[in-house]
């Protein structure tokens, strides 16, 4: 399935110009325009699925497989020193394209990245409630 607004589809279907760094069946990983770090790349399934929510199960193991070999590239060709995998759902988590995909970011000792959230200890009351509206619903 393709989405014709889709501008991942577009690079899937060569209509829009990308970097193709690798490729399976199931999904393809090209270089991020707007990269965070060196070597920052987008994996991504050949069928269209706005997010993580609605992604084929297959899918997401196949993403999930090539992130982790991408990862692997990352570190030895481009010498990373560590690597985040970061996915975004929904606007509100910064989603902005809305073809289901995985950042694979190449991290290295001197980079300038940070997390976007202080550490501080949670309100145990709080944390205990929210894992009580988990558990409203049978355990996955
Ligand atoms: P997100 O904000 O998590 O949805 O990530 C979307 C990512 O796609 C951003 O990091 C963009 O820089 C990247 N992006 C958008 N358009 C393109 C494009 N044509 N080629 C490569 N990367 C893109
Ligand atoms: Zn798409």
């Amino acid at each position: 399935m393709t989405d014709p607004d889709c501008i991942f589809c577009k690079i899937l279907a060569g209509e829009i110009p990308a970097t193709i760094v690798g490729e399976d069946e199931r999904t393809v990983t090209f270089m991020d325009i707007n990269p965070a770090t060196r070597g920052h790349m987008l994996v991504i399934p050949r069928t269209h699925a706005a997010d993580l929510l609605s992604v084929d199960a297959e899918d997401l193991r196949a993403v999930a497989i090539a992130s982790q070999r991408q990862a692997v590239r990352a570190k030895e060709l481009l010498r990373a020193d560590g690597v985040n995998l970061v996915n975004s759902c929904g606007a509100v988590a910064w989603q902005t394209v809305f073809h289901f995909h995985v950042h694979v970011i190449p991290r290295y000792v001197d980079d300038p990245l940070r997390l976007p959230w202080v550490p501080v200890p949670g309100d145990p009351a709080e944390i205990a409630a929210a894992a009580q509206e988990l558990a409203a619903a049978p355990r996955t």
